[in-house]
């Protein structure tokens, strides 16, 4: 996969030595903030990638589903959680998320709108709540809104071990490592249902890990291994996409210089904050880089 190559640090010299002239020089604005694009870009992909299970093919991007679903994978960046779908919107969720969604924005339990917050939380329809008896609410009730659109959803049940290793069964189709035949994961083995292959699926997992997994584009049929594509983002791999993602949101409404400049310098001003994240955007080791945010601060 060809990634976007980190952006030069003299580059982003030159950008804050001429604003401090004032000077806007929008080809060199249009030059690093297009750098800073394409790879907040990949490291948005990249995170998606581990929170989603589905891979980029590195010839056309079509998003290939991976073998071993990484949310039941701990380790793979997966949550070991149960997961669920909303049946209203159909996003998959954590009920986790739902009460996060509560906590960050309080909304009313039966008509879904947010909460007015005074000293209690008050809704339009008239319902009122101390802020007390609201979390409690949120820790305990067992019918929350859905975080995207609102509707209500039940709290899942702990999934008991077979039923969660039925439902991995059909979402993704096992294939005997042997003669490619369907296999099947009953009894905790992975069995063939065309030749005489048998495993225990455990073995059959470790073994899956270690060796390539090979993913194939339904579009354009390249095939290329999980492993070899895993290590080709170990430059763009980060627990908090956060800023990388509202970049790429921002600088596509950028319409001037100054704005240009400003979207820029929100990006570099979280990474000064964040001091190893930056080595992700920035071409050069973590003092470099630091020292460099250190000097543009103190010029702002
Ligand atoms: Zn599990
Ligand atoms: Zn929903
Ligand atoms: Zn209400
Ligand atoms: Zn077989
Ligand atoms: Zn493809």
């Amino acid at each position: 996969m060809d990634w976007a190559p980190r952006v030069k640090p003299i580059k982003i010299r030159r950008l804050y030595r001429y604003a401090r002239l004032g000077i806007y020089d929008d080809t060199l604005l249009q030059d690093v903030g297009w750098e800073l694009y394409a790879r907040c870009t990949d490291i948005a992909t990249v995170a998606d990638v581990y929170r989603g299970g589905r891979v980029p093919c590195p010839k056309c991007r079509t998003k290939v589903t991976r073998r071993i679903d990484p949310l039941f994978s701990k380790g793979e960046g997966g949550t070991h959680e149960h997961w669920f779908r909303c049946p209203h919107c159909d996003k998959r969720l954590l009920w986790r998320d739902c009460r996060q969604a509560l906590r960050n924005t309080p909304r009313c339990f039966t008509c879904h709108a947010a909460l007015l917050k005074t000293d209690v939380l008050r809704c339009t329809c008239g319902k009122t709540w101390s802020q007390e008896a609201y979390k409690q609410s949120v820790r305990t009730r067992v019918l929350l809104p859905c975080p995207h659109c609102f509707g209500l959803v039940r709290r899942p049940d702990p999934p008991p071990m077979d039923q969660t290793t039925q439902k991995r069964r059909s979402e993704s189709e096992l294939k005997c490592p042997k003669c490619q035949g369907i296999a099947v994961h009953q009894h905790g083995n992975i069995e063939c249902t065309v030749c005489s292959y048998k495993r225990r699926w455990r073995d059959y997992r470790k073994s899956l890990k270690k060796k390539d997994e090979k993913l194939e584009c339904p579009n354009c049929q390249y095939t290329f291994r999980w492993q070899a594509w895993r290590k080709s983002t170990r430059s763009l791999r980060t627990g908090n996409p956060g800023p990388a993602r509202e970049f790429v949101k921002k600088w596509l409404t950028c319409r001037t210089p100054q704005q240009r400049m400003i979207q820029i310098d929100i990006l570099l001003q979280t990474l000064h904050g964040r001091g190893p994240l930056a080595p992700l955007f920035i071409d050069s080791g973590e003092h470099k880089i630091r020292q460099m945010l250190d000097d543009l601060a103190s010029q702002r």
